[in-house]
């Protein structure tokens, strides 16, 4: 079956005997058959993106709207896009720079950002996101890791974290500076790009070449740095549509911070592959400003977090009621757990639900997801996509054993899809430990229902053994966050003598609630009431706010070792952090 006569899922919707046809016709051949290509059996990402669009004639349809902090707007149609990557790679070659070479992005949702990203692609070296929000160290460390050839970065990021001990990195070839001028040593990339052609054929890359590198986001111990290739753009092309309804035209806003994969799988790649027209937010997460935008992009298609989810919740539904979302057809969830609570207040406000979905760095793209050809079940992830085969395992010796229905394992999948990382860079025996009998282990512990779906437990090293219970803290969570005075929750196991464990939660309170004894009685009351008295918390603490990661993620093990007196171990990504 050709991967175009496939039915699309809004053909299917709610069908579930059709999602396991599109399932079983499913092959890496007919994803590939999505893309153009390059002769030879060669591809590139950025040709997908832009050339290939333009080729086919869609040089005029509109790819990316860009908002500023203070208001700006600008507007790039797949021409524009096309026409600026060429310049970048352009820049990229007249400083010496080749097929291979590792560039770093250092910034925040600037459109040079993408164009960056996209003409380091397209010239054939190897692209590698940071966090902007990054200090001087994790940047430096993780420039080492990778020996960067080149950096892009704004004048007052280089100022601050950068200017100070790049020197000292021999790999380090050219510092490209945003806008008109640049520091001693540096490039300025406004003039550069101005006097480079406007033409560059991307270079013919071997699917399996390396493309990006992520590193991931630190929420267990210290990043590894994903490696992943060309090829992945199938797995991009193809989960944009199965997942997260892309569609050409379609009006597209994936929140991710660019220095996360997320940030670049679904806010740069997929989105351009499907030739939706995206819109990049430079600024954070603001209430308002995301309401109105939701309402005067006519946003179609969301793509967001629960962090930012769980923040929308606490500030109330009258905050969202004055907006007009009509336009909004599909919304979508990723990075943590998506309470279900979040899934139902999702159709509340905007009429229609969260779907969440499952994936993380190592697997380039998302795996396991409720699409709109299924129920969705709140509280899951959703059922494996296409070519996806999904097991719950448990170690065993040398060996695995799968997991019974409803019995809680070790989340793995069969490795072998496009986007699936090709190496830990430097680090292959952190990566081999990762394959087991035949399965990538994926850290993460799940179940799978009768049905098929998926459910989040909790990370492998956050499950909680308490008399002889096995918790995942997930579940104690979303149990906390149905009081009314819960806005988020992080629950962790403390060492006891009689229990092994003892489960300790920490939250934070919705606006109009003070912590209080009889407060924390009654948030301990519901829990009791949903989870038993086993799985409750024995200690609920109140915080301003939770430790996290710079990709939303709440860090259970620094609450831990906090609580402990252990080591902090690496912190790099540690984002927010009041008690
Ligand atoms: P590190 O591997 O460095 O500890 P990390 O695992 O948080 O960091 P990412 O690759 O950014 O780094 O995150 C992927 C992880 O995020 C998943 O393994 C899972 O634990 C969690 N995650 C992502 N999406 C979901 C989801 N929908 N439901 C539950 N957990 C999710
Ligand atoms: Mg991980």
């Amino acid at each position: 079956m050709a991967f175009e006569t496939i039915p699309k899922p809004e053909d299917v919707r709610a069908s579930a005997a059709l999602t396991d046809e599109i399932r079983a016709h499913f092959t890496w051949e007919n994803a590939r058959a999505m893309l153009a290509g390059l002769p030879g059996g060669k591809l590139n990402i950025a040709h997908e993106a832009l050339d290939a669009q333009v080729a086919a004639g869609h040089g005029g349809a509109p790819a990316m709207t860009w908002l500023g902090k203070d208001g700006t707007r600008r507007e790039f149609t797949y021409e524009d896009l096309r026409a600026q990557t060429a310049r970048f790679a352009n820049v990229l070659y007249a400083h010496g720079l080749g097929v291979g070479d590792r560039l770093y992005g250092l910034m925040g949702r600037e459109a040079e950002l993408y164009i960056a990203a996209l003409g380091t692609l397209k010239a054939g070296l190897v692209f590698s996101p940071l966090f902007s929000a990054f200090g001087p160290e994790p940047i430096r460390t993780r420039m080492e890791i990778g020996e960067a050839k080149a950096l892009v970065t704004t004048a007052s990021i280089y100022k601050r974290k950068v200017a100070p001990w790049w020197r000292d990195l021999p790999s380090l070839k050219a510092i490209f500076i945003v806008g008109d001028e640049a520091p001693e040593g540096c490039v300025a990339l406004g003039p550069a790009m101005a006097a480079a052609s406007p033409d560059f054929a991307p270079v013919p890359m071997d699917p399996e070449d390396t493309a990006l590198i992520h590193f991931t986001s630190g929420t267990t111990g210290k990043p590894k740095g994903a490696v992943h290739v060309h090829g992945a753009v199938a797995y991009h092309a193809m989960t944009g549509r199965f997942a997260l309804e892309m569609a050409p035209g379609r009006r597209y806003w994936c929140t991710a911070d660019p220095g996360w994969v997320t940030g670049t799988s679904y806010g740069i790649i997929a989105p351009l592959v499907n030739r939706v027209h995206m819109l990049v937010d430079e600024a954070d997460f603001d209430l308002d400003r995301w309401y109105s935008t939701l309402q005067t992009e006519k946003i179609e298609i969301w793509y967001t977090a629960p962090t930012a989810i769980r923040m929308m919740m606490r500030a109330g539904d009258a905050a969202a009621a004055p907006y007009d979302f009509s336009a909004l057809r599909f919304l979508a969830s990723v990075g943590e757990p998506l309470n279900p609570e979040a899934v139902v207040w999702g159709k509340r406000v905007f009429g229609r639900p969260f779907h969440d979905n499952w994936w993380q760095t190592e697997t380039g793209g998302i795996v396991i997801a409720n699409t709109q050809a299924m129920d969705i079940k709140p509280g899951s992830m959703g059922k494996p996509l296409p070519g996806q085969v999904a097991g719950i395992v448990e170690r065993d010796g040398d060996g695995v054993r799968e997991c019974k229905e409803g019995e809680i394992g070790e989340l793995a999948l069969r490795p072998g899809w496009p986007s699936m990382m090709r190496a830990y860079l430097h680090e292959q025996a952190r990566y081999d430990k990762c394959f087991v009998g035949g399965w990538y282990l994926t850290g993460d512990l799940a179940m799978r229902d009768a049905d098929g779906y998926f459910w989040f437990v909790g990370r492998a090293d956050d499950l909680i053994k308490t008399s002889g219970h096995l918790i995942g803290p997930f579940e104690v969570e979303s149990a906390l966050i149905e009081h009314e005075a819960v806005a988020e929750a992080g629950v962790i196991g403390l060492p006891d003598e009689t229990a092994g464990e003892i489960v300790r939660a920490y939250v934070c309170l919705n606006p109009g609630f003070e912590p209080s004894e009889e407060l924390e009685k009654s948030i301990r009351g519901l829990a009791r009431r949903k989870l038993g008295p086993a799985v409750a918390p024995r200690e609920v603490v109140f915080r301003n706010t939770l430790p996290k990661t710079r990709s939303g993620k709440i860090m259970r093990r620094l609450l831990k070792a906090r609580e402990l007196g252990l080591p902090e171990g690496d912190i790099s990504t540690l984002e927010s952090d009041e008690s």
